[in-house]
């Protein structure tokens, strides 16, 4: 995801909350490091790389709910 000035810490938050509840994902802690399923309320924690961004499939619930 491209940061851009005019776009705030919270504003990138709430999109990105936003995008989660979409795939049935929900942001357990202020922070958005650990994840729940919607249907299964497994949790998971994903790992960022080493640039900080989130790899490819992290909003994957571990029982394939939402794959
Ligand atoms: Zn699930």
């Amino acid at each position: 995801m491209q940061a851009t000035a005019s776009v705030s810490r919270d504003d990138e938050r709430r999109v990105f909350g936003a995008q989660m509840a979409r795939l049935g994902v929900r942001l357990l802690n202020k922070y958005g490091r650990v994840l729940q399923c919607e249907a299964c309320e497994a949790t998971w924690c994903p790992q960022p790389a080493a640039d900080g961004s989130l790899p490819r499939g992290f909003w994957r619930c571990p029982n394939r709910c939402n794959w």
